[in-house]
């Protein structure tokens, strides 16, 4: 091929932006199209594992997100009493594989992505609804009248969760719900409300609901607390739940701490939880996708974004490799289903044993953390870790 290769990419979520941050380090030129009117630079908490950090490293950026970051020390699961049912040896892992696990806000991974972009190639307010394949490339296609982009030698479908590039490459089939309604945020606090130091994170676990939480490093000494956020309820009651006063009413009755953890959030994000089973096919032609638009998973194991991040650079590597897009984001679509499909697998199956919400299933549940997840969470995440996104983009 010659001159320099044009990508469009659609969706400038962690999956689109990293996306676009790789191919520009290989020479590609990557043009995004984003619906929403500016930068999305807010949204809670994200645990960013290992495996996506040193994704991060590969484009350069790792330095960046650890400094913005808190680097986790240590991680528990408790009941709802408090009672310790397994520590995670995420500090072991961090050992072997001399790489951090962090928690980060998603609002600064996107900030420090977005700078490393040329501005006039992210357009923001551009609602693709699909796109054309001709003898000249692939163009994107938009709602807005106004024209359409000069052919592309390729498109990657970074559009989330209800991609429209998904569904004309793959039909309409609407993604599984999970039975569960899940909230995040970032929460200002105060050392005397929620005790757990900096580093540490800890997952309640209870009867159809699940909080977790970690502990930023302290930005300014003083008595403030910024606790990164997630929560799950079971549909039974997370569906009647549609303000966060009335979320931090429900947890009020299991420790108020995480209802004032909750209460000094501004603006938590609700997300039903939905997953999608892996399919036979990513693409077609120079057509393919990244992230959540390709293998939507519960956010049980924190690996949603992690696989974005690393897909990003994984399709960035088969392109350098590769000059033929469409052969390039095959070999790409080869290396990831396996992965993903796996890793949505994990997901899906931890997400229905952890939410426990049938009679007695509390028990059957808090025994298997203790007995049998600490062997099958370490195997799963060596899995994850094991992994190299492509240290060659350096
Ligand atoms: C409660 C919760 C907690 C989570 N915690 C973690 C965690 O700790 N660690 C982790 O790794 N993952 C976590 N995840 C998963 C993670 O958030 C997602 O997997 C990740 O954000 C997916 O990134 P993406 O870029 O693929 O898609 P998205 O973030 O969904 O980005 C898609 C982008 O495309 C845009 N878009 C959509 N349609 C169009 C269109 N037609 N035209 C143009 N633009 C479009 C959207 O506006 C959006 O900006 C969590 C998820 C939930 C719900």
């Amino acid at each position: 091929m010659s001159g320099r290769r044009r990508i469009a990419i659609v969706g400038a979520g962690l999956g689109g932006l990293t996306a676009a941050v790789a191919l520009g380090r290989i020479g590609v030129e990557a043009t995004v199209y984003e619906k929403a009117p500016d930068p999305q630079a807010h949204g809670g908490a994200l645990w960013l594992w290992a495996n996506a950090v040193n994704a991060l490293a590969a484009v350069g950026l790792a330095d960046r997100v650890v400094a913005a970051g808190t680097v986790v020390r240590g991680y528990e699961i408790k009941t709802w009493r408090g009672r310790l049912l397994w520590r995670f040896p995420v500090d072991r892992l961090r050992r072997d594989y001399e790489v951090p696990v962090l928690f980060v806000s998603r609002g600064d991974l996107v900030r420090i992505l977005t700078a490393e972009l040329d501005r006039r190639r992210l357009h923001y307010g551009a609602r693709c609804r699909g796109f054309e394949e001709t003898g000249a490339g692939v163009v994107p296609l938009f709602d807005e009248t106004g024209g359409s982009p000069a052919p592309f030698d390729g498109l990657l479908g970074a559009d989330g969760l209800h991609s429209a590039i998904r569904r004309q490459l793959l039909g309409d089939r609407p993604a599984r719900a999970a039975g569960q309604v899940a909230w995040t945020g970032i929460a200002e606090t105060d050392s005397r409300l929620w005790r757990l130091p900096p580093g540490e994170m800890v997952t309640y676990v209870g009867h159809g609901i699940r909080f977790t939480a970690g502990t930023a490093d302290l930005e300014r000494p003083g008595r403030e607390r910024r606790v990164f956020w997630y929560s799950t309820e079971n549909r039974s009651r997370g569906d009647r739940i549609i303000h966060p006063g009335e979320l931090a009413d429900l947890y009020r009755e299991y420790q108020p701490a995480i209802a004032a953890v909750v209460e000094r959030t501004d603006h938590p994000i609700r997300f039903p939880v939905r997953d999608r089973s892996p399919t036979a096919r990513w693409g077609q032609g120079a057509v393919s996708l990244v992230g959540d638009a390709a293998h939507p998973s519960a956010p049980d194991i924190a690996q949603g974004a992690c696989q974005s991040i690393e897909g990003a650079v994984v399709a960035a590597r088969w392109l350098r490799r590769i000059d033929d897009v469409a052969e390039a984001f095959r070999a790409y679509e080869r290396e990831r289903m396996p992965r993903t499909a796996r890793i949505v697998a994990s997901s899906r199956l931890m997400n229905t044993f952890m939410r426990a919400d049938l009679p007695g299933m509390n028990l059957v549940r808090n025994l298997g953390i203790r007995l049998a997840m600490p062997a099958w969470m370490i195997n799963e995440y060596r899995f994850i870790l094991d992994y190299d996104p492509g240290r060659e983009l350096e």
